[in-house]
């Protein structure tokens, strides 16, 4: 029960989280009326029904259909505050926040990139001065897009938001059949201004994809890359490199990535000597919290607080935060760890 508590408390860094993803039913309502959009609910019990997923394209088939309820600006600003608050609530200090601005750019409701990034900039900065939380965008290209030239479009977006709170370029969406390597020039633009990338990779796709995104994005991270456990010699590399995962256990059993929680390969990941992040991916359509995948890790790894800790400073230190200001979170959450520890005697 101590141990539920700490996790609760303690000071947190999340960096694999979807801001489209974690629109909570009640809003996607308000949103679709707001804006006259059809979805096929129309409660929120409807809606947690229709998230369960039977497959990937099932998941980006909803996904989609939840991004067409966002219409201007200001539902992009009223969607980013609200989630923040969230962040807030759940001790999260610290977001590196995926968000994909050609779809709202190229679908119904075209909305310029700039009054994209102005929306996510007033939601940040309201974040932090009310909140006391930061945030990071990481701009991502949906790997679907074509043609491919749209993906050094947002290359440029991405590169062009760097001194508003852009702190990454990612690719998401459907793995299979659009492997890293059709983006290798996006990377190669935004990390040529300085924008490290943050590919998802051995999410549904295997270790070729995660090769393949170390190869042409050189990935600072890896979103999700658990799949790298079917090959040996890729753990070595990413043990060796210890290039941060960023592991999604709830997300990984909705879309049938691992079987279930009990079956789930984080404990490998761990035995591997391989460096784990733990993220939450979308949810409110996983219907999880990044508390509850804490929660979860605790129980899949039967550990104490320590491994807990460790994996929370993991998170801060794989941050894309700027040197002085992620030593200085370190340094703040050693220090509410002790005092939590001390208090609950865990
Ligand atoms: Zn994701």
């Amino acid at each position: 029960m101590s141990l539920e508590t700490f996790i609760r408390r303690m000071p947190k860094v999340e960096l694999h989280v979807h801001l489209e993803g974690s629109i909570q039913p009640e809003t996607l309502l308000l949103l679709a009326e707001r804006n006259n959009v059809e979805l096929p609910y129309k409660t929120v019990e409807g809606l947690r029904q229709w998230y369960k997923f039977t497959n990937f394209s099932h998941f980006v088939e909803i996904y989609l259909a939840i991004s067409a309820c966002i219409r201007t600006p200001e539902d992009i600003e009223f969607i980013a505050r609200e989630f923040l608050r969230g962040q807030a609530a759940q001790r999260i200090a610290h977001s590196e926040v995926t968000f994909t601005p050609y779809t709202h750019y190229a679908a119904n409701s075209r909305i310029p990139f700039e009054d994209q990034l102005a929306a996510l900039s007033r939601a940040r900065q309201w974040a932090s001065s009310e909140l006391g939380v930061s945030v990071g965008w990481v701009l991502d290209i949906a790997r679907s897009v074509r043609p491919l030239e749209h993906g050094l479009t947002v290359a440029d977006w991405a590169i062009s938001g760097m001194e508003h709170g852009v702190v990454a370029l990612g690719l998401g969406g459907i793995e299979a059949g659009h492997p890293p390597e059709l983006f290798e020039d996006a990377f190669s633009r935004a990390r040529a201004a300085g924008l490290p990338a943050v590919p998802h990779a051995g999410e549904t796709v295997g270790p070729e994809s995660i090769r393949g995104a170390l190869r042409s994005s050189q990935a600072t991270r890896i979103g999700h890359g658990v799949r790298c456990l079917d090959d040996p010699e890729l753990v070595a590399e990413l043990r060796d490199r210890q290039i941060p995962l960023e592991v999604c256990p709830t997300s990984n059993v909705c879309l049938g990535v691992a079987p279930s929680l009990d079956e789930h390969p984080l404990p490998r990941l761990i035995d591997e000597g391989l460096y784990v992040t733990i993220n939450s991916d979308d949810p409110p359509m996983f219907n999880t919290t990044l508390t509850d995948e804490y929660l979860r890790a605790a129980q899949m790894l039967e550990c104490g607080a320590d491994e807990i800790e460790e994996f929370a400073i993991n998170a801060v230190r794989a941050s894309l935060l700027p040197g002085a200001t992620r030593a200085a979170m370190e340094r703040q959450f050693h220090a509410e760890f002790a005092q939590l520890r001390a208090e609950l005697s865990v």
